[in-house]
């Protein structure tokens, strides 16, 4: 029997409504700092069109680090295995903007989805494409089915304008030898990239493309064979939560990611994918009752993917 998703989502979010107001704003990027902590939304769309959505589920929000399996499927699709010649498939067990594994390991990012690791896939797409953001943007409405997905130029400039983090990171890889193109290049599409929005619901209808395990999918040129897409599955399993990766396998059971704007997305392969969006976060940058929403969706259905 197909489970009542809609009731399901409306109980998660009614109980966690006005629970805790537990988590901080990530505002080391200026521009989120001013975001509304109360907003809260849930969708969940199944693989056979149902879309149950409540609270702010169509309000735009920054999607940041969720754009990293974007970027990653892009440039997989294009390069296949050769990707792993640059950026291993490890959980980090360190922090998303962490340096420290760079240093020991020459450069050699321990995923995609950590920043160093995006880094280096947003240089692979700089030298695969003459303009990256609007491949990049094609891309992501076309997996959408969605013209109205914009980059939000004011947040990548708020975050260039303190992103010496991110430029550490691009240094010590371009030292190691890791970095092709010219930082500054690299790094500009890199702001752009992670300043996408998109509602809980559109979201839900990207990584609901993730789930299709059985077949090919993608946009365009850009096609994921099944079995890569499975392989993005597992990756967004070990790693989709930087050193909370196993907390969130633990506690939930799905494949996910999430951004420091609030948001995390997860899915179920083959049944339906579902997204949360709540800006304040925990000590390791994820969302703190999107965390929640999802341990209690999980267990009220009786059923992760395990
Ligand atoms: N743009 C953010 C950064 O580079 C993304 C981090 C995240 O969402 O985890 O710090």
């Amino acid at each position: 029997m197909t489970p009542d998703y809609d009731q399901i989502i409306n109980e998660i979010y009614n109980e966690l409504k006005d629970a805790s107001d537990e988590g901080t704003v990530a505002d080391y990027i200026p521009d989120l700092a001013h975001i509304d902590r109360t907003k809260f939304g849930i969708c969940l769309t199944t693989l056979d069109g149902e879309q149950n959505k409540v609270g702010d589920a169509d309000e735009k929000f920054s999607l940041q680090s969720v754009t990293k399996v974007l970027s990653l499927s892009l440039v997989f699709s294009q390069l296949g295995n050769k990707v792993w010649d640059r950026v291993d498939v490890e959980p980090s067990g360190n922090g998303f903007n962490s340096i420290i594994q760079l240093e020991y390991e020459n450069g050699f990012p321990r995923n995609p989805f950590i920043n160093a690791g995006a880094i280096v896939i947003a240089d692979m797409l700089v030298s695969l494409h003459k303009d990256p953001k609007a491949v990049f943007l094609n891309y992501i409405r076309g997996l959408c089915g969605n013209t109205d997905i914009q980059y939000n130029e004011k947040v990548a400039l708020s975050e260039k304008s303190v992103g010496y983090g991110n430029y550490s990171l691009a240094y010590m890889i371009k030292s190691k030898g890791n970095l092709v193109n010219d930082v500054d290049e690299v790094l500009d599409f890199y702001f752009w990239q992670c300043s996408v929005e998109m509602t809980c619901a559109e979201l839900a209808q990207t990584f609901l493309n993730f789930g299709e395990t059985n077949v090919p999918f993608g946009h365009g040129n850009y096609m994921l064979t099944a079995s890569q897409s499975r392989r993005m599955n597992a990756l967004m399993l070990t790693c989709g939560f930087y050193d909370e990766s196993g907390e969130f396998a633990f506690e939930v059971g799905l494949p996910g990611k999430s951004g420091v704007g609030g948001a995390i997305v997860a899915l179920n392969p083959l049944r339906y994918c579902v997204s949360v969006w709540s800006p304040p976060l925990n000590v390791k940058g994820n969302s703190y009752k999107g965390m929640k929403a999802l341990e209690m969706l999980t267990t009220k259905l009786g059923r992760s993917i395990f």
